[in-house]
């Protein structure tokens, strides 16, 4: 078995060898990377079109603001069978794949867990042979990217697309009408490949006269002129009104050229557009896209369909993801930015608005409240035939508390669908040590089959093998501290605990909880009180550029990993480092290197999240409180092999229904909070960081706090040294339970995710 597969190896990377010498017409050791480079894209691109496959009715189109995708050529490679082969043809003639990988430019065309989804999910519909296309916007310069400079984040344009290979221009236009004046939205389109699977794509619109000349420092920009500004940035810096429309003004753009696609491929297809359920499938991914559902009313009105019809048809076709349940995230515009942006809707959201007041006299269900307010949730909720959270929790917490008006009038349209992630990049591509060991135990079928994962199960008790998975994790530390070196020139010990805290930087998020704990610790050195082990806090977040919290979290992040480099009596045993500008590609570093992952989220607030499955699937421990998807990964894994801690989402529920938290309370009661806090603005922080940001967050921690950082402290602190502790004295203990985390992880693969977004929601084409 071993020996044919070498053999099936050699002929293939013999095939590639004759493929790249014939594209470059010189031997593989004369090309330059630029040429082997551009002669991979050319394989890739022919390989891809040969898994185009023909749609037969129903299409699935998923509409989402963003699309976190990683870097593709890798990646593609895998999907498409040849990965092994070029890298073994690369190194025979002495070029390195990780050249190749560097070439690669990361698209830049999401911001976090909600855009990584959608990613995961578009390689999961190709793999699993579903018909399914993403629809989005080419954002020039994407999120801003990230550099610290003086302890503190500054943000740059990320120009990614002038690296980019891979979204290629169509003829395609579609015109959209924006305040009134049309515009020409021109269609780009990227291949996704699937793991031995079919071809779908990314449709991003864009325009032709969007001029990055109009940034001026930093991300700034004269936000007013829609031609030559509309897809520069993702999310543009919303603190403004004028950022605010702005994002309306792209949100429409995105759903009129998309809903004009779709109209028109069904049609292709075969479509009257009376039939349109038979020929597509939408999915709202959060409230971003709500506009399509108006801006499809609207369009099928033009082809002569009536009101109430296009209504029946649209909420047939459409279905909605919710998100969060964090109020200031549910989309909410004021009537008039849309009066401004999309005049040609608002007789149909009054419409849509009417219908709803018929429907039910509960005038918190309404879309256009009194105040004038948009509600664009609601109005998926009304005209969708499906509504789901992310993860079971969540989907909990909509039904019983933040939607819970709806769920009483739409009892049936409320389904759960527990997020996952795509096994091949953050297993397959990120991780191949750990890739071919389990092959080596198991064989290879969990590649498609996430759930054959179990069959690890029974080495538990294995010693040997215990041994080796420890090893592999330790060979991948030293991977990332030499990654780390080599892009940020910091130096880590890979025999400390990794323990990686990488999302976006978010007060619900709590990454104030992990800085208290680190001064915490530090007093506790500075008393004497040595830990079992060495700690790596490794970091890796950015804050949106208007966050001032977020902000004055890293500074004080930056600042504190300072003061303990220069302390030599602490930096012994702690070492803080931040990773700059963290995306997809620093992820697919960080995570394999991974000892505990910081999943500390306060319960009831993270809907799902994704990096916590991303971690235990790379053989990380979790230290979580019971929120969002962490709930589902302590059931799959038992308490045993995790670290749970913190209040109950119930207790956190009610403490805001009684609105009775009061953070003073507990910075007085307690000395351990109140030397934390202090610390911050004590004369060793100042003199490394600056004094009013550190004080500012010392005044939100004292006197806001309104993510109960402070209730969680004592209980934090006690269950990550106790994991501390675990990694320190039993090792083998610890590699055991990596190894359970890894064989439950199986259930957390998107495809599983997709296969019942299909069974229950979408019901495709196969
Ligand atoms: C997975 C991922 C996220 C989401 O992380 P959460 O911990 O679920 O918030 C954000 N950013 C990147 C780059 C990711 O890969």
């Amino acid at each position: 078995m071993k020996g044919a597969f070498i053999i099936m190896k050699e002929t293939s990377m013999k095939e590639i060898e004759t493929i790249l010498t014939g594209i470059c017409k010189k031997e593989i050791e004369q090309c330059s990377y630029e040429e082997l480079y551009a002669a991979l894209l050319c394989v890739t691109e022919e390989e891809s079109k040969k898994h185009i496959m023909p749609v037969k009715k129903r299409k699935l189109y998923y509409i989402s603001a963003e699309f976190l995708i990683g870097k593709l050529l890798s990646n593609n490679l895998i999907n498409l069978g040849l990965y092994d082969a070029v890298k073994a043809c690369l190194e025979a003639h002495g070029k390195s794949m990780t050249a190749l990988e560097e070439m690669d430019s990361e698209p830049s065309l999401g911001n976090g867990g909600l855009g990584r989804l959608a990613a995961c999910f578009l390689d999961s519909l190709a793999t699993l042979k579903l018909p399914g296309d993403g629809i989005g916007l080419r954002y020039h310069c994407g999120l801003f990217r990230q550099k610290f400079e003086q302890r503190s984040q500054s943000e740059l344009p990320d120009f990614w697309l002038s690296g980019d290979k891979w979204v290629k221009k169509s003829e395609e236009t579609y015109t959209v009408s924006l305040a009134g004046k049309n515009y020409t939205a021109r269609l780009y389109r990227l291949a996704v490949t699937g793991y031995e699977g079919r071809t779908n794509y990314l449709n991003l619109f864009d325009l032709d006269t969007v001029d990055a000349s109009v940034i001026k420092d930093g991300i700034s920009f004269d936000k007013t002129d829609i031609a030559k500004n509309l897809t520069l940035f993702l999310y543009p810096d919303d603190s403004d009104e004028e950022g605010k429309l702005l994002r309306v003004y792209q949100q429409y753009f995105m759903v009129s050229a998309g809903a004009q696609m779709i109209l028109s491929e069904c049609e292709e297809r075969g479509s009257n557009c009376h039939d349109l359920y038979d020929y597509a499938a939408i999915q709202i991914n959060d409230t971003h896209p709500s506009m399509v559902i108006p801006e499809l009313i609207r369009l099928l009105g033009e082809k002569g369909i009536d009101f109430e019809e296009a209504v029946e048809i649209v909420t047939k076709v459409c279905a909605y993801t919710n998100h969060t349940i964090l109020a200031e995230a549910l989309e909410k515009w004021p009537k008039h930015y849309l009066d401004t942006v999309v005049p040609q809707l608002i007789p149909i959201i009054e419409k849509l608005d009417k219908l709803v007041r018929e429907r039910t006299g509960d005038t918190s269900a309404v879309i256009i409240d009194d105040a004038g307010i948009v509600h664009m949730a609601h109005m998926d909720i009304h005209f969708t035939h499906s509504t789901n959270g992310v993860a079971a929790l969540h989907t909990e917490i909509l039904k019983n508390s933040e939607l819970n008006q709806f769920f009483k009038l739409y009892p049936d349209k409320f389904n759960n669908k527990t997020n996952g992630i795509t096994f091949r990049r953050w297993l397959l591509k990120c991780n191949p040590r750990l890739t071919d060991w389990i092959e080596s135990l198991i064989g290879a079928e969990f590649k498609k089959d996430a759930s054959k994962l179990e069959e690890l199960g029974s080495y538990a008790e294995d010693e040997s093998v215990l041994k080796q998975l420890a090893d592999i994790k330790h060979e991948n530390k030293e991977v990332l501290a030499r990654w780390l070196e080599h892009t940020q020139h910091i130096s880590v010990n890979p025999d400390s605990v990794f323990m990686i805290q990488s999302k976006r930087l978010h007060e619900y998020k709590r990454q104030q909880l992990n800085l208290l704990y680190l001064i915490h610790q530090y007093f506790e050195i500075k008393t004497g009180h040595i830990p079992p082990a060495a700690v790596t806090a490794i970091f890796g977040a950015k804050a949106a550029p208007a966050y001032t919290t977020a902000k004055d979290i890293i500074h004080a992040l930056l600042t504190l990993s300072k003061v303990i480099e220069e302390d030599s009596e602490v930096s012994k045993w702690i070492q803080i480092v931040f990773v700059e500008n963290y995306n997809v590609t620093a992820a697919e570093k960080m995570i394999p290197a991974c000892d505990l992952s910081e999943q500390i989220s306060l319960a009831s607030k993270e809907a799902s999240g994704t990096g916590n499955m991303k971690f235990m699937l790379n053989g990380a421990l979790t230290l979580g409180t019971l929120d969002g998807a962490n709930v589902e990964i302590a059931e799959a894994v038992g308490n045993e092999n995790i670290y749970i801690f913190g209040q109950s989402s119930n207790q956190v529920i009610r403490r805001y229904a009684h609105g009775d938290y009061l953070a003073g309370e507990w910075y007085e009661a307690d000395a351990n909070i109140r030397r934390a806090i202090d610390f911050l603005t004590s004369p060793v922080m100042i003199n490394s960081g600056t004094k009013e940001k550190l004080a500012r967050l010392k005044k939100e921690l004292t006197e806001k706090d309104w993510f109960q950082t402070l209730p969680d402290f004592n209980a934090y602190i006690v269950r990550k040294n106790q994991a501390i502790a675990d990694y320190a004295l039993n090792p083998t203990e610890w590699a055991r339970k990596a190894l359970v985390n890894i064989s439950k992880a199986g259930f957390f693969s998107s495809d599983r995710t997709i296969e019942e977004y299909n069974r229950d929601i979408w019901h495709l084409d196969e």
